[in-house]
């Protein structure tokens, strides 16, 4: 067991590595450390560490982390990446820096209304049901060029990319999907002349960063490896 700060060292040595043997450059991979069920106290361990980007699927959870971690709300861009239900989004709208977890047009249409004047549009990614599993969240691969264009046109968001959550163990077919689907839709959209800003690919976690990598993952999303497992009774 180390400390939070030697796991954030390991991960990114990971990351540099798996950029390297893919022929990346070096910072084309960002990191973001799922905090779910982890204390505030580890979060700010993480900051001071030098990590920036936390990811939270819970939202109640996430807030009352962000309100703890006021002091430190210039320093932390906030990620919901979990599912996220229409009369939630207010809050969503109001508290996070990102959204990635995004799957119907309804979703975005209320973030984009509620989306505070104050604060710059809302960084969003629609997440893609990629291994097509009736239980997983995500619009289907066919569907969501059609979604990424509608987003892309309202006024308080600001479309980042596609996001997925693979079968675990399913190797490197969703992955290399999603890269398609990502370079795809990215093509369509700069044709119009629409979301210049498209540029993320969230994909790979603890155990598939490498692979997510070679398939072009632009921004892993690692949890247990940081910090260690998670507490099942904070679980939902
Ligand atoms: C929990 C979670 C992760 C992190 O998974 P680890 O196996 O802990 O690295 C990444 N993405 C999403 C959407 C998650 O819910």
């Amino acid at each position: 067991m180390g400390t939070i700060s030697e796991h954030l060292n390991n991960i990114k040595e990971r990351i540099r590595s798996a950029s390297q043997t893919a022929g990346r450059s070096e910072g084309s991979v960002r990191l973001l450390v799922v905090s779910k069920t982890q204390a505030s106290s580890s979060v700010e361990e993480a900051v001071l560490a030098g990590q920036s980007e936390f990811g939270e699927n819970y939202l109640q959870e996430g807030i009352e982390k962000i309100q703890a971690l006021n002091h430190l709300r210039k320093k932390i861009q906030w990620h919901l990446i979990g599912p996220l239900q229409s009369n939630k989004t207010k809050l969503a709208a109001e508290n996070f820096d990102w959204v990635q977890s995004i799957d119907r047009l309804k979703i975005a249409q209320r973030l984009s209304e509620q989306r505070p004047a104050n604060l710059p549009p809302l960084n969003v990614c629609v997440q893609i049901n990629i291994s097509n599993e009736d239980s997983k969240s995500g619009i289907s691969q066919n569907d969501a060029i059609e979604l990424c264009e509608a987003i892309a046109k309202l006024p308080h968001l600001k479309l980042r990319g596609l996001m997925a959550i693979p079968e675990p163990n399913s190797g490197n077919a969703p992955l290399k999907a999603m890269n398609e689907l990502f370079v795809k839709i990215r093509t369509r959209l700069h044709e119009q002349d629409l979301a210049p800003s498209f540029d993320t690919l969230s994909l790979g976690m603890s155990d598939d960063l490498e692979l997510a990598i070679a398939e072009g993952s632009t921004m892993v999303r690692i949890g247990t490896a940081i910090f260690g497992s998670r507490l099942k009774s904070a679980q939902n």
